[in-house]
Order: C-alpha cells, then sequence, then structure tokens
C-alpha cells in the first residue's frame, strides 16, 4: 500500500493527571515522522508559549457549544472547569489526506466516548511508578495548595479507574524506556502483523502491566 492511499490509526493515550503523559507525547511525535498529533478544541485560556491550532484550537464557550450542537466533536468532555474536545477534522486530514496515525492525549471520560465510537482506536494508559510517588511530585511542585492536591489525587484515583478498557499500559518509571514502549508499540499496530502485535501486547498488555504494578504496591500511598 502507498503511503498516501494508507488510512492511519488513531492511538489514545491517557493517564493520571502528574504521570507525565504530555512529555511522553510530544517527544513520540517528534521521534515518529509518521505520527501526528492531534489538536483539540479547548474553551480553557492558553498558556504562556501555547499557540492556536498548534497546541490547541482555543475557542469560545459559545464556538464549542455550536461546534457541539452540529456534532463536529468525536468526542468532548469537561476537565477543570473546562470544556476539551477532538474533532472529527482533528483525526480525518492526518489518517485520511496524509496516511498518517494520529496521537490522541484526552482524559478518561473522552477516551471512554472514543472506545464505544472508533473500532480503529488502540488504548495506551500510562501509570505513575506508584501513587505515592505521584503525591510527592505534586507535592514537591510546591504550586498547589494541600487542598487543591488532594483533589488532584482524588481525580488520579477515579482516573486509574479507566485502565479497564485500556489495551496496553506502560509504566512511567523512566522516561526513555516509556517513550520507547509507546513507540514500539505504535510501530506494531502500524505494521499489523499478528506477530509484531502478539509481540506488543507480550510486553505491554494492560492486565499483565497492571496486575505486576498492583503487586508491587503501586496503587499505595503510605
Ligand atoms: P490541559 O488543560 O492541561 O492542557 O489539559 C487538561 C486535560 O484535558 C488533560 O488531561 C488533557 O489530556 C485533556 N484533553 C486535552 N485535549 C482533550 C480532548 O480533546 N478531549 C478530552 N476528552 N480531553 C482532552
Amino acid at each position: 500500500m502507498t503511503e498516501r492511499s494508507r488510512i492511519g490509526l488513531p492511538f489514545v493515550v491517557a493517564a493520571p493527571s502528574g504521570t507525565g503523559k504530555t512529555t511522553v507525547c510530544r517527544a513520540c511525535v517528534q521521534r515518529d515522522p509518521r505520527l501526528e498529533f492531534s489538536i483539540s478544541h479547548t474553551t480553557r485560556a492558553p498558556r504562556e508559549g501555547e499557540r492556536s491550532g498548534i497546541d490547541y484550537n482555543f475557542v469560545s464557550p459559545a464556538e464549542f457549544r455550536s461546534m457541539v450542537e452540529a456534532a463536529a466533536f468525536l468526542e468532548h468532555a469537561s476537565y477543570g472547569g473546562e470544556n476539551y474536545g477532538t474533532s472529527i477534522e482533528a483525526l480525518r486530514i492526518p489518517m485520511e489526506d496524509r496516511g498518517h496515525d494520529v496521537l490522541l492525549e484526552i482524559e478518561v471520560q473522552g477516551a471512554a466516548q472514543l472506545r464505544d465510537r472508533r473500532r480503529d482506536a488502540r488504548f495506551i494508559f500510562l501509570l505513575p511508578p506508584s501513587m505515592k510517588v505521584l503525591e510527592q511530585r505534586l507535592r514537591g511542585r510546591g504550586t498547589d495548595s494541600a487542598d487543591a492536591i488532594d483533589r488532584r489525587l482524588g481525580v488520579a484515583d477515579r482516573e486509574l479507574e479507566a485502565i479497564r478498557f485500556f489495551d496496553y499500559a506502560v509504566v512511567n518509571d523512566e522516561l526513555e524506556r516509556t517513550i520507547s514502549a509507546v513507540l514500539e508499540i505504535i510501530s506494531a499496530e502500524r505494521e499489523g502483523s499478528q506477530a509484531a502485535v502478539e509481540a506488543a501486547r507480550a510486553r505491554h498488555a494492560r492486565e499483565s502491566v497492571h496486575t505486576a504494578w498492583l503487586s508491587g504496591g503501586g496503587a499505595r500511598r503510605d
């Protein structure tokens, strides 16, 4: 199949907040020329250095609502009081026009919607080394109040529950290893041969990674 006639695959990456998924996703897109980032729409204000059309499409609440009414989103969710959504076009253009795979870095409610709507999507869950390390990282940053940290940890616990419908899991204990694992999964699924997919699943299947993480005390905070 030529590059142009190929239709790409969507890869959904989710993680409890604070796991470092943005860093992992950005590195993967930089290193794999056939992988593009899905550019979401959001009502939140741009942060310093973020550019509309590159990091996000920044829109007003009214614009977001009219896209929802026009059924322009594949999935959308609210997070931290703002709206986020993946438009149909955000996937169609890279996947169909360019034959590239797409990486969606989204939160878990949106991932659950995609699970129902896109049979072609592959789901990769990133785990922190442990919930204790996640808590230490959040407290160590010193930017949030104790209450805000407790709220984030509550969100992280709920996000962790979504792991059950993911295909793959990777523990983000060492950045380079995590990036290689995600790229390995993507290239196996892209190649599509049964042997390649089975090898990737053997190494990174959600069930076994999650079980090992739990038995190593990953979910514990004390
Ligand atoms: P942030 O405001 O920090 O960029 O993102 C907040 C959360 O929204 C992150 O968990 C991010 O992955 C998620 N997010 C970003 N874009 C989308 C999207 O299009 N859909 C959904 N459901 N979540 C998104």
